[in-house]
């Protein structure tokens, strides 16, 4: 096989009893071999021509530099297909379905990246004057103001990057909430053993102790569990609706009711807005906090780690501790309220960012709720709900449902009883499914169920892309039960890499590249 130098190979690695087969040139059919681009060794030409500087050098107070960069040169057509090779060296949205459950990975609509890129929105800089940057703070107005609409809450912080970032802030809203009420000795935060596991390490981020609600056997908040540990020392409870199994908590209106009598806030973890968008509002349920992560409902692209956003919508008690900037309509136009504490500021908790938050991300997600409207925002939860279900029904005869009474919302959630005996674990049976062209389900979330298996399918699939992935999914469901183990042992087998050790690729990243022989740096 071959490999660049720092290790790793660089085209798929051959089916055990293909290797007959090898080729010369080390690609696969239409995949092609791709070294790093520092090995390519184009360090003495460059795909751009730049005029000679005119500015003084001494400009520079003595910073000129004076040895080349050492950044390797392509010309366009390689710096294309470097790119190119490399991404299909990997799974992507565009190129099938990707059922990482609780991620949402749905189709980007293009419509929205043409909008982020017009110039007034993309060729903007936080720093100038508001006065002329009118249009970008109306858009985040009317995002704002959808967001409030959606979901019936009466404010909205906007600047948090990510569910994550969004959790934190509401919980730094709620503490402030209880500290300037002389509540600070509130120390406990509640959230169910299905949580994702942002919400405990936020509320401990946040400085309060975790105490975990139990779960019920249909995959709920157990109520009675709940009251029990309900108390003068808990500022919050952080529930998810619907919930990490898919499922919605049918008795969100009594745990909202149960918590605001306790003297507590109710966080919502609303990542699985998509699911109930256009039909549900949060506030109507007793939400106090809730992010929202417009990377997931609102079909800004994620995955590889590119920007999200998660705005956090309030309720009257919190927002005054809203963290700024924020928009207010003046005399001359949109104008931000920049600092906590200054007039209109006075109880705002902070910042959460440096600037104004994410704008491509704002454009993207009111680009989307635009093109969809009122009528296509509910139809994206019924379709995500539509699609979770046919794949739970589908697949039930073959796999173990966690939950199998009644439907789920948006996610269909396994547990891997349905391999007991078989010699293949949850993880192998994901590996192969890279094999067949899929990106694995979600495995082992939530740790309430065995083996977990969490597929999402959302809402952009077609029946015909659903069926494929159902055939898929039998086709290997039934060589696992008719003991083919090696197919799932081995696995994966046809792609670039075979299974890592993903602890050791997470904590012993190789990130560093050094010459083979010394290169001659003549960068132009
Ligand atoms: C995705 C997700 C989060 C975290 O969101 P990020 O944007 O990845 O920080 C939190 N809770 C749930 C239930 C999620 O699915």
């Amino acid at each position: 096989m071959s490999m660049n130098t720092v290790g790793r190979p660089t085209r798929p690695e051959s089916a055990a009893n293909d290797t007959a087969h090898a080729t010369l040139t080390g690609a696969r059919g239409l995949l092609q071999d791709e070294a790093l681009i520092f090995e390519l060794g184009g360090w003495d030409k460059t795909g751009v021509d730049l005029p000679e500087a005119s500015a003084p050098s001494d400009a520079l107070d003595g910073l000129l530099r004076t040895a080349p960069i050492g950044l390797p040169g392509l010309s366009e057509p390689e710096t294309v297909r470097h790119y190119v090779r490399l991404s299909q060296k990997n799974h992507a949205i565009d190129l099938a379905l990707y059922p990482l459950g609780s991620c949402t990975m749905k189709h980007n609509p293009r419509l929205n990246e043409k909008m982020a890129r017009l110039p007034g929105f993309s060729d903007i800089h936080p720093l100038q004057p508001q006065s002329t940057v009118q249009g970008a703070l109306q858009l985040m107005d009317r995002l704002a103001h959808w967001l409030k609409t959606l979901t019936g809450m009466p404010a909205v912080a906007l600047t948090p990057k990510a569910g994550a970032h969004g959790e934190m802030c509401g919980m730094l809203a709620i503490r402030s909430a209880h500290e300037a009420a002389g509540q600070g000795h509130r120390k406990t935060v509640l959230a169910p053993t299905s949580a994702h596991g942002t919400n405990p390490a936020t509320a401990a981020f946040v400085g309060y102790t975790v105490v975990e609600i139990a779960q019920t056997a249909d995959g709920r908040v157990d109520m009675a569990d709940l009251e029990s540990k309900l108390g003068d020392h808990v500022a919050a409870i952080m529930v998810t609706n619907p919930n990490t199994c898919g499922l919605f908590e049918r008795d969100i209106v009594e745990i909202a009711r149960l918590t605001h009598a306790a003297g507590a806030y109710f966080y919502c973890d609303g990542a699985n807005f998509n699911a109930i968008v256009g039909r549900v509002r949060p506030g109507d349920l007793g939400v106090d906090a809730m992010h929202i992560n417009l990377h997931k409902t609102f079909s800004t692209p994620h995955g590889g780690g590119g920007p999200g956003a998660g705005p956090v919508v309030l309720s009257e008690a919190l927002a005054p501790f809203a963290p700024t900037p924020w928009l207010v309509h003046g005399e001359d136009g949109f104008a931000l309220v920049e600092h906590a504490g200054e007039a209109g500021a006075e109880t705002a908790f902070g910042r959460m960012s440096a600037f104004h938050g994410q704008m491509g991300m704002y454009t993207r997600a009111y680009a989307y709720m635009l093109s969809h409207g009122a009528d296509g925002l509910r139809q994206v939860a019924e379709d995500a709900v539509l699609n979770a279900n046919y794949l739970k029904a589908r697949l039930s005869g073959a796999m173990s449902p966690a939950f199998p009474e009644g439907p789920c919302m948006h996610e269909a959630l396994f547990d891997d009883s349905w391999l007991e005996g078989t010699g293949v674990t949850t993880l192998d049976f994901a590996k192969a499914m890279i094999d067949e062209g899929f990106h694995p389900m979600t495995m082992y979330f939530p740790l309430v169920v065995h083996g977990a298996m969490l597929i999402e399918p959302t809402e952009t699939e077609s029946k015909q892309e659903l069926d494929r992935f159902v055939a898929a999914l039998l086709a290997l469901a039934e060589a696992a039960k008719a003991g083919d183990v090696e197919r799932f042992k081995g696995a994966p087998f046809h792609a670039p890499l075979r299974r890592l050790d993903e602890t050791q690729a997470a904590r012993k990243p190789r990130l560093k590249w050094k010459p083979v022989a010394a290169a001659p740096l003549a960068a132009e």
